[in-house]
């Protein structure tokens, strides 16, 4: 016997049609249950100038899972064929220098003259402050709207070794993305120049006027690996003092050997803030590529970061390898303990491990 209620015939109860169904909460949700990508769809969007396939591969190249640093690898191979066509400028400054604020202007005055432009950065502090304190859009507010400019913050974890060879491989595949402008961003207090350095073919120091100390904490050693300075807000009243600066600048560059290339750097102000005298700063940045182009430098200089990389890389992996052997790290705190205690010279210390660390490679 049927339930009245079951009962074909039952009239009681109607389902009426209703309204469609309500759209999901976040419509943007789906996108995370995106299918895995291959290599060859990354390499392929990559080349097609697919800007979420290029900051999914970025993503990737940043990760510290092995198995995405391997696609990352395999990614960056097959891209490395396609890069190298492009302008890499490192610009540096303390902060409040103005770093973000001239970027996005340097970076609308370089988009003017056509191609493509991405502004990335080294910031090793970042694992520290938690969220990357350059690079960042909303810093940069007129190329964030720039469909030709790819912005995209420090990678933030790791030494600095690592950031600078994630930003570096960040690099290819932005080149590969047909990126033919690359700014790398870093702030001037640290190592992280000599990093930058070593990757960009011009490096841009961003200075002030009138803060006094004419060096303004800069090292000596920052300012001779600058192919050109740059006296930031340059407007106002501040005019006669970025000039004087200027001056001074141009004065301490003469007691500096002459650079590598021998390119003699320029000191030039400007003001990133009301747009002023930046096409003059520029044209410097110009003529150094036209010089370093007809000299050779330019092929020599890439060259010669590209055995720096390769160095930089075997001595990460082997100093990884080593720390992370637990037997080494145990004995090092052994060791460690001994030579506090003066009971063992560093040396013969470090010898012990050492000695240790190739003996279990052999077995
Ligand atoms: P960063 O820390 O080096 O990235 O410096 P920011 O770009 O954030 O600039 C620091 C401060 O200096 C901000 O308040 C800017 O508005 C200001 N600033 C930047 N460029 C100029 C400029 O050309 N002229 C003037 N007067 N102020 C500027």
């Amino acid at each position: 016997m049927v339930h009245p209620e079951n009962d074909s015939q039952y009239k009681g109860l109607q389902v009426n049609s209703g309204v469609n169904s309500a759209p999901t909460i976040n419509p943007y949700r789906r996108a995370r249950a995106r299918r895995q990508l291959s290599v060859n769809d990354y390499v392929e969007g990559i080349l097609k100038g697919n800007v979420s396939i290029l900051g999914q591969a970025v993503t990737l190249v940043e990760s510290l899972a092995e198995s995405h640093q391997q696609i990352a690898q395999e990614v960056i191979e097959k891209c490395l064929p396609y890069s190298g066509n492009s302008k890499r400028i490192g610009i540096t400054g303390v902060p409040g220098a103005g770093k973000s604020t001239s970027i996005d202007t340097f970076g609308i005055h370089v988009l003017r003259q056509g191609g493509k432009l991405a502004v990335l950065a080294i910031d090793p502090s970042s694992e520290r402050t938690k969220g990357s304190i350059l690079g960042d859009k909303t810093r940069m507010e007129k190329l964030s709207l720039e469909p030709n400019a790819f912005i995209r913050p420090s990678p933030s974890a790791g030494s600095l070794g690592g950031v600078a060879r994630k930003t570096r491989e960040t690099i290819v595949l932005c080149e590969a993305a047909g990126y033919d402008n690359i700014f790398v961003e870093t702030v001037g207090v640290g190592q992280s120049e000599t990093a930058v350095h070593s990757m960009v073919d011009f490096f841009l120091l961003i200075q002030l006027a009138g803060t006094g100390d004419e060096l303004q904490g800069i090292k000596r050693g920052i300012m001779e690996m600058a192919d050109g300075i740059a006296i930031n807000k340059a407007d106002g009243d501040n005019i006669d003092r970025a000039n004087l600066a200027a001056a001074q600048f141009r004065n301490a560059l003469h007691l500096f050997p002459p650079t590598p290339s021998k390119w003699v750097p320029e000191v030039h102000c400007y003001s990133g803030y009301y747009e002023l005298g930046v096409p003059e700063m520029w044209s410097m940045i110009d003529r150094y590529f036209e010089y370093v182009k007809s000299t050779g430098y330019f092929e020599h200089k890439r060259n010669e970061q590209a055995k720096y990389w390769m160095i930089e890389s075997i001595d990460e992996q082997l100093r990884n390898h080593f720390y992370h052997m637990p037997e080494v790290a145990a004995l090092l705190e052994q060791k460690e303990l001994r030579v506090l205690n003066n009971e063992q010279s560093s040396f013969t210390a470090a010898k012990d491990v050492l000695d240790f660390y190739f003996e279990r490679l052999r077995k």
